[in-house]
């Protein structure tokens, strides 16, 4: 596994990722709605992989829904940065992080551009099932405290 980590500016949220295979081979991709290009978001994920999100001041969880609702976009209120976008079903989470908010983003490829606005409702859930990370954590500050301790 490759562990890389990352998060907002200021700190409040921090992403921790374990990537199967190493970052060249991951293209981000720029979702072309009209979110995520004013974000300049563009999105890394790992079906085989995991992601630890830390959120040290839960207040200042941003969370938006837009267009179909279906997923949740995750940001830090005090500093503005998206972290990443976040599906619940079945009882699992899964969820696609802004590789602008990774360190060593760099070693990622190239991103590359896709459109999901003409899929339907179900046919962007299979996909995000099929490809985002699917062992996710997000842990409020109660448990992150214990996590740093270790
Ligand atoms: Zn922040």
């Amino acid at each position: 596994m490759n562990r890389i980590n990352g998060g907002c500016h200021c700190g409040n949220i921090l992403v921790d990722l374990e990537l199967s295979v190493t970052p060249a081979s991951y293209a981000p991709r720029a979702c072309d709605c009209d979110f995520c290009r004013r974000h300049n978001a563009a999105y890394v994920s790992d079906p085989q992989g995991s992601v630890a999100v830390w959120i040290q001041d839960a207040g200042l969880r941003g969370s938006y829904r837009q267009g179909s609702s279906q997923a949740e976009f995750l940001s830090c209120r005090r500093c503005g940065v998206l972290i990443g976008a976040f599906y619940a079903d079945g009882g699992r989470l899964y969820a696609a992080i802004n590789a602008h908010c990774v360190r060593g983003a760099k070693n990622f490829t190239a991103q590359q551009s896709i459109s999901l606005r003409l899929l339907t409702a179900d046919e962007k859930t299979a996909r995000w099932r099929g490809s985002w990370f699917s062992h996710v954590n997000v842990l409020t500050a109660r448990y992150a405290d214990g996590l740093h301790k270790l």
